[in-house]
């Protein structure tokens, strides 16, 4: 079992839960590469020991024992798993479209926070 972050972390992405994880399983941190590219953060489910410390911290409930995920967010137990398994190019492949319609939808809503924002995103690069 683990904890997954699912798609209120999207849009942002402020990292209050990587502070309090005793076992340094949610990236991307701040200071790693890459972090200001990426839409959301993500559990390590193989390092996860299921403390919930970082639950409370999330101010958008974004984080779930993965057998409470809503059904509509199930597949962030993948996606929460292949960040720590693919190549970022894989798992843009198989993940930005929808984390990026996400984002888009925030956006446009007024839902966007500056800490969640995605470095050099263009909506048109995903046909939005
Ligand atoms: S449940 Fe505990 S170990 Fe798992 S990500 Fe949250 S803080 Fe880290
Ligand atoms: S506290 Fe919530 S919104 Fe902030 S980075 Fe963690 S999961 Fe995302």
């Amino acid at each position: 079992m683990a904890f997954t972050i699912a798609e209120p972390c999207i849009a942002t992405k402020d990292t209050a839960c990587v502070n309090v994880c005793p076992v340094d399983c949610i990236h991307l941190r701040k200071d790693e590469d890459g972090f200001s590219s990426t839409f959301q953060l993500y559990i390590d489910p193989d390092t996860c020991i299921d403390c919930g410390a970082c639950v409370p911290e999330c101010p958008v409930t974004a984080i779930f024992p993965n057998e409470d995920v809503p059904e509509n967010w199930r597949e962030y137990i993948d996606k929460n798993a292949d960040w720590y398994k693919m190549s970022r190019e894989d798992f843009d492949a198989k993940w930005a479209a929808q984390e990026a319609a996400v984002y888009v939808a925030k956006e446009a809503a007024g839902e966007l926070k500056e800490e969640g924002t995605v470095e050099g995103f263009d909506a048109a690069n995903y046909g939005l």
